[in-house]
């Protein structure tokens, strides 16, 4: 059953509601409020309608880049018609995108800039949350009081809790133990500061919270975790990966009640893999910084879209639709929960493609299935040979955060060999970048217990995908894969 989202209470001003009131209907691709829609789902396309519309008056009233950018459009010549909007050419405009001229860049870098403020409220009233993606630079997004209403109430009420009911958070109370999430800590990540915001306003609520850092050495996560003793653990896929081979072998003994896993693609065999190692369901949903909740996923495990607050255009390379079933290049979205920042056929990136039939669960919202981040773990030889595996999130993460920028590429060729690329053509200091990501990635590798591993710079820069034209910012080559098994076959 489609559950009614709470609505927030649009912080509407007359001026844009007149704009509203004038625009008519505007032709948004699944809204057509028909009846063969249920009720719920005609209820749904009104509102989606008054959502839309409400954004786009505000968008044109408060956001001097919008109103160049959708200049000439009327409101007739269709949804389809506004012109889409791309990360890059959105930062250079930075000022001119946010709906609050208090807003500055040089304000929300310095505000980013310390890690200390990871969770607090910029101004005292948004969230920042920087980075991240797969290609191009690092952002910055800001989400409102509604926007961060929003994304808690689809969190609580579609994604876990919605699907693994009440029964599983009175086995959490009753167990006991905490919630910790294992995952980039040193950043404003959307990950880290939505849950540092959410701990610091409910401290009541639920399991006490705990943070670890991914980039720490895994026997001293593994070590953290058996103390803690977690009743819900979320990390990413191929870290989850990491402890349910530690959870087989017994190092790792703990007995969450859920587990939840983000950030990168998650296949079938790794989740049965985690869920039987831990005894415990796997939950994920699909969001990034600029909507935290696109999609989150049913009993069936499919992925279905919160299309009543984010609307997914898939597209093909150039920029045309793309029906169900065929995989997009990339896909446009439009956030309307957030006024501080709107996104409003946003270029994000990713490939999905849109199921063509209705799930068997019953829900009517549409599902995906996600391309998501497909690079590898990188299986290095540790001091005495033993395998040491490095996640690519924690590997792609340090490089970011020390150069802020995602175009780069590190690659894997051999059991002690690691390179870097870095996209140096864009960069205003080449060699204090190259210097601050070789550190970075050095330090990281001597915390692993990697210090034998030779790192090298590879002046070449990073080489998209042939097929996807996706960049893979950490890759093992073939090579690599055959020494390291023959490498891993010797353990004992
Ligand atoms: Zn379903």
């Amino acid at each position: 059953m489609v559950k009614v989202p709470t609505t927030h209470g649009h912080d509407r001003c007359a001026a844009a509601d007149a704009v509203v009131a004038d625009a008519g209907q505007l032709p948004l691709p699944w809204a057509d409020a028909s009846p063969r829609l249920g009720i719920v789902r005609r209820l749904q396309a009104g509102w989606v309608q008054q959502r839309a519309k409400a954004l786009l008056a505000h968008a044109h009233q408060r956001s001097a880049y919008y109103r160049r950018h959708h200049a000439g459009w009327q409101p007739a010549d269709g949804w389809a018609a506004l012109p889409p909007v791309h990360k890059a050419d959105l930062m250079v405009h930075f000022d001119d995108w946010v709906t609050d001229p208090r807003i500055t860049l040089p304000a929300v870098r310095a505000f980013v800039a310390d890690p200390q403020r990871i969770g607090t409220d910029f101004l005292g009233r948004y969230a920042v949350w920087s980075s991240s993606g797969t290609t191009g630079e690092p952002g910055l997004f800001l989400h409102d009081g509604q926007a961060l209403a929003t994304y808690a109430t689809l969190v609580a009420g579609r994604g876990d809790a919605g699907r693994l009911g009440a029964g599983l958070w009175q086995q959490m109370a009753l167990r006991g133990g905490p919630a910790v999430l294992l995952v980039a800590t040193q950043g404003h990540y959307a990950g880290i500061s939505f849950w540092q915001r959410q701990a610091r306003l409910r401290p009541g609520l639920a399991a006490p919270l705990h943070q670890l850092s991914v980039t720490r050495p895994l026997p001293e996560l593994i070590e953290d975790l058996n103390r803690l003793a977690p009743i819900f653990l979320s990390s990413y896929p191929s870290m989850l990966s990491e402890l349910a081979e530690a959870q087989g072998d017994g190092r790792l003994h703990i007995r969450p009640a859920l587990l939840w896993a983000g950030g990168e693609a998650l296949a079938d065999a790794a989740r049965q893999r985690i869920e039987q190692a831990f005894e415990a369901p796997l939950g994920c949903d699909y969001g990034s910084s600029e909507m935290l909740v696109i999609a989150c996923e049913c009993a069936q495990h499919h992925l279905h879209v919160n299309d009543d607050w984010v609307l997914l255009e898939p597209v093909d390379e150039a920029g045309r639709p793309v029906p169900p079933g065929r995989a997009s290049h990339s896909v446009l979205i439009s956030n309307w929960a957030n006024r501080v920042q709107p996104f409003i056929r946003y270029d994000l990136g990713d490939s999905i493609t849109v199921a063509t039939s209705p799930c068997p669960c019953g829900d009517p919202r549409p599902t995906i299935t996600v391309q998501g981040r497909c690079d590898d773990v990188l299986q290095l030889a540790g001091g005495a040979g033993q395998p040491v595996r490095l996640t690519p999130m924690t590997v792609a993460t340090v490089v970011e955060q020390a150069v802020g920028r995602l175009r780069f590429q590190v690659r894997q060729s051999a059991a002690d060999t690691v390179s870097l690329r870095l996209a140096l053509a864009d960069s205003t200091q080449p060699g204090v970048d190259k210097a601050a990501a070789l550190a970075a990635l050095r330090s990281l590798l001597d915390e692993q217990g990697l210090r034998r591993v030779r790192l090298r710079f590879d002046p070449q820069a990073p080489q998209a995908e042939a097929g996807s034209g996706k960049l893979r910012q950490v890759v093992r080559d073939c090579k690599a894969r055959d020494s390291t098994r023959s490498a891993q076959a010797h353990r004992p």
